[in-house]
C-alpha cells in the first residue's frame, strides 16, 4: 500500500472541496471494503483519502414528501438490514442483510457498492431494478441521475473526480406492487454470479400489468430486459419470460461455451423464480 494522507471532513461540502483540491489523486472512502483491497494490490494509488464516514448528513434513511425512500450513500448494510421499512421498500433491508458477512455489512455502504460499479454486487442491480435515482454533489453543483446508466462499464461510473454520491432514492411504494430479488452467489465471495430483480405493478386478476426485470452479474453492467418484461406484462408464463430474458442478456447463449451456457441457465431459472415470487406477492397485496 502506498502512503496517503487521511482527510476527515464533517460535511459533504467539505469533502467535495477536498476532492477538488487534490484531484485527480484524491479518492473518497466510505467503508473501505472495496477500496482497501485496491490500495493493497496497488490498482488504486491515491495520495489523499477523503473519508465519508464522519459525515452525518450522508448516513441514514428518510421518507421524502412524495413517498420516495431517500437512503444516504454512507448508510451501511447493517443499518439498512436493521431498518423496518414498509411494503417493497423492505426488500432493500432483506438484500442488505443477506449479502457478504457481518464485518463487511458493518462497514460496507450502499454508496460504496454503487460507486465500485462491480456487476456482481447486489445494490447496483437492485437500484436499477426498482428504477432508483441517485443524488450527486460536486464542485459545480448537485445533479440527479438514474441508477441505470450510472455505471458506464464494469468498475467505471459517470462520477466526476470531485463528485460524491450523496443518496440513493427509491421510488414511492405505489410505483410497484411487488419486488422480488434473487441471486446465485459465488461460494467464497458471496456476491452474485447472477442476480435478478423483478418489480411489478399488478393487474386486477393478479397478473403483471407493468413489469421491470433487471439481470446483474452476467454482463459488465446490470441490464434491464425490456423484451422479457413485455412478455411478462402480456401474460406469458414465468418459464417463457426466463428463457427470453436469458436470450436477451446472452444472445446465442445456449450455443456458447460452458461458462456462457451456465450463466444462461442461471438467468433462466432465477428469472423464473423471481417472477413466480413477485406474482405470488401481487396476488396477496
Ligand atoms: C468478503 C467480502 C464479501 C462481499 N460480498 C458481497 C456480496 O455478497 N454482495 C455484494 O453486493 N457485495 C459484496 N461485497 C462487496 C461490498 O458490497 C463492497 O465492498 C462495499 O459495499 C463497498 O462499500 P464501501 O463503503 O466499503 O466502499 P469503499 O471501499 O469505501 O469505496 C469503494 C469505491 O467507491 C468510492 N466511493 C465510496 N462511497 C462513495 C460516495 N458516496 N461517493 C463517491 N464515491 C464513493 C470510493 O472512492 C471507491 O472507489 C463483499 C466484499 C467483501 C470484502
Amino acid at each position: 500500500m502506498k502512503p496517503f494522507t487521511w482527510l476527515a471532513p464533517d460535511t459533504t461540502a467539505g469533502a467535495v472541496a477536498m476532492l477538488r483540491e487534490y484531484a485527480p489523486d484524491a479518492r473518497a472512502i466510505a467503508g473501505g471494503q472495496s477500496l482497501l483491497l485496491a490500495l493493497k494490490d496497488r490498482s488504486a494509488r491515491p495520495t489523499h483519502l477523503v473519508s465519508l464516514s464522519g459525515i452525518d448528513e450522508l448516513a441514514g434513511l428518510r421518507t421524502a414528501d412524495d413517498g420516495s425512500l431517500v437512503v444516504g450513500a454512507a448508510t451501511t448494510y447493517a443499518m439498512l438490514a436493521r431498518a423496518s421499512l414498509p411494503g417493497w421498500h423492505g426488500v432493500l433491508a432483506e438484500v442488505a442483510g443477506d449479502l457478504a458477512d457481518r464485518p463487511v455489512r458493518n462497514r460496507g455502504t450502499i454508496g460504496g457498492a454503487l460507486c465500485t460499479a462491480d456487476p456482481r454486487y447486489d445494490m447496483p442491480a437492485f437500484a436499477i431494478g426498482v428504477g432508483a435515482r441517485l443524488q450527486v454533489r460536486g464542485a459545480s453543483g448537485d445533479r440527479v441521475v438514474a441508477a441505470e446508466g450510472f455505471a458506464a462499464d464494469a468498475g467505471v461510473t459517470t462520477l466526476g473526480p470531485d463528485e460524491i454520491l450523496t443518496a440513493v432514492v427509491l421510488p414511492p411504494l405505489g410505483t410497484w406492487d411487488a419486488v422480488a430479488f434473487e441471486k446465485f452467489r459465488h461460494r467464497v465471495f458471496d456476491a452474485a454470479i447472477v442476480s435478478v430483480t423483478c418489480a411489478l405493478r399488478g393487474g386486477r386478476d393478479g397478473t403483471a400489468a407493468e413489469a421491470r426485470l433487471t439481470v446483474g452479474g452476467a454482463t459488465p453492467v446490470p441490464v434491464t430486459v425490456a423484451g422479457a418484461a413485455a412478455l411478462l406484462a402480456g401474460g406469458a408464463s414465468a418459464a417463457e419470460v426466463g428463457t427470453r430474458a436469458a436470450d436477451e442478456v446472452l444472445p446465442g447463449g445456449t450455443a456458447g461455451g460452458e461458462a456462457v451456457r451456465y450463466r444462461h441457465e442461471l438467468i433462466r431459472s432465477l428469472v423464473r423464480r423471481a417472477v413466480d415470487r413477485a406474482l405470488s406477492d401481487v396476488r396477496t397485496v
